[in-house]
């Protein structure tokens, strides 16, 4: 059965980056009918807090990203070291003791001779009586896994296929010196523990993509099918990762982006598919293809997010939002002909409140000096209230009639001296706001 999971560090709010990857491993787990895990990756206890997974999850949950199971690998770790200590028995595993400083210039030496930044497998000529020594001096080593100097092969399902000579990549540490089980190793063991089978992240784990591979191999698992997407970049091409902190989800959330929004832009941002705007998660999983995905890296704009948060709210009947409506301070009877103006004037929830404000408390009119007397004449042939979405029609063919007035000249100083605006709402529509509002009091 298919399983994919996503699996954030709790170590940050989650951002526009991550929500691609949540959301290619959701869509091919629910296109497949299969399982969707979420996976918190938080080995590191000092970065790790419970906060960002609460904030994870809250998220996710607002995203409508639903998973299936939810893991935990500060709860496994004793599995890690399992697949440690099988390791080590095959000789796959070695301890190494270089401090950063010591790792820093041996790669400065390796650049400056024109060769690759390899970890040399130093340690691996230490006897056991140099280890014992070092491990007295600095404390306990590092673990490295010894790959197998060959190389590996996949068929990535964004990359197509890929081959990487092992030769070039430093053995990884899988286990720090104070003990602590570093990401690599304990993504393996859960991936074949929980059996997974796709496996959607970015292209900056490729190399780990290959290390893991070997390592999965060692420890007799099925590898899961790889794919890696590209990585964001500002709208001009610029890296991102600086301002992704700038994109976290909250934040978007905050400045009223419409889920359907977000997850129509990213599910086709950076693939072949043109962008649409999806009414709901169904037609996004049914849309969904990680093939139709490219390998260049992926133009975001944040401002793209908004006119689809604009056209998603107008498609919304008033049931959908209907909090909001009453939060903006419309009253029961009022939300229904006030959703069908505000609808196609917002941008996002956040705009609905000001539109309300015109409706109660009418604008300051804005009137020409050479429209005074056409405003005047105008207001006199007011019919009385109530006024409906007729009003409008007959209002303005009356003062028609008795100005001569008509198009452009005719309506515009009309607007202008109601909403205090050039453009905005249909007047036919706005009116019968305005009168209720006037006739009750
Ligand atoms: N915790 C890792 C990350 O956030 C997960 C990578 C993976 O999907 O394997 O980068």
């Amino acid at each position: 059965m298919t399983t994919t999971r996503f699996a954030p560090s709790p170590t940050g709010y989650i951002h526009v980056g991550n929500l691609r990857t949540a959301l290619m491993n959701y869509l091919i787990a629910r296109k497949a009918g299969g399982t969707f895990i979420l996976r918190i990756d938080d080995t590191d206890p000092e970065r790790s807090k419970e906060e960002y997974v609460d904030a994870i999850k809250q998220d996710m949950e607002w995203l409508g990203l639903h998973w299936d199971r939810i893991e935990r690998q500060s709860e496994r770790l004793d599995r890690y070291a399992e697949a440690a200590d099988k390791l080590r028995e095959m000789g796959r595993f070695y301890e190494a003791f270089e401090t950063p400083t010591e790792l820093d210039l041996k790669r400065k030496k390796q650049l400056n001779m024109g060769k690759p930044p390899v970890y040399d497998r130093a340690a691996l000529n230490l006897s056991d009586a140099e280890k014992e020594a070092l491990r007295t001096e600095r404390g306990n080593g590092v673990w490295r896994f010894k790959l197998d100097h060959e190389r590996i092969e996949w068929n990535d399902g964004i990359l197509g296929d890929i081959s990487i000579d092992a030769a070039s990549v430093s053995d990884p540490v899988l286990i720090r010196g104070d003990g602590q089980v570093l990401y690599t190793i304990a993504s393996v063991v859960d991936d074949t523990e929980m059996g997974v089978t796709d496996v959607v992240r970015g292209s900056d784990h490729v190399t780990n993509t290959a290390t893991q591979i070997q390592i999965i191999e060692a420890l007799g698992g099925t590898c899961p099918r790889f794919a890696h997407h590209s990585l964001l970049t500002g709208p001009q091409g610029e890296a991102l990762s600086k301002r992704l902190g700038t994109l976290a989800l909250r934040d978007l959330r905050e400045q009223g982006v419409q889920p359907m929004a977000l997850l129509s832009l990213m599910a086709r941002l950076g693939s072949s598919d043109p962008v649409e705007l999806r009414s709901d998660m169904a037609e996004l999983i049914e849309g969904f293809d990680v093939s139709r995905f490219g390998a260049a890296p992926t133009k975001f704009d944040v401002q793209d997010l908004f006119p689809l948060t604009a056209k998603h709210l107008q498609s919304l009947p008033l049931a959908n939002v209907a909090d909001a409506v009453a939060e903006a301070g419309v009253p029961a009877e009022l939300a229904e002909p006030f959703w069908a103006m505000a609808r196609e004037n917002i941008t996002t929830l956040g705009d609905l409140k000001g539109w309300w404000e015109l409706c109660r408390d009418g604008a300051e009119p804005l009137i020409a000096d050479e429209d005074r007397d056409f405003i005047a004449e105008a207001v006199a042939l007011l019919p009385e209230g109530p006024f409906d979405g007729e009003t409008w029609g007959t209002w303005t063919k009356a003062v028609k009639e008795a100005t001569g007035r008509k198009g452009k000249g005719l309506f515009m100083p009309l607007r202008k001296a109601l909403t205090g605006m050039e453009r905005g709402p249909e007047m036919a529509t706005l009116l019968p706001l305005l009168q209720v509002i006037r006739a009750r009091g």
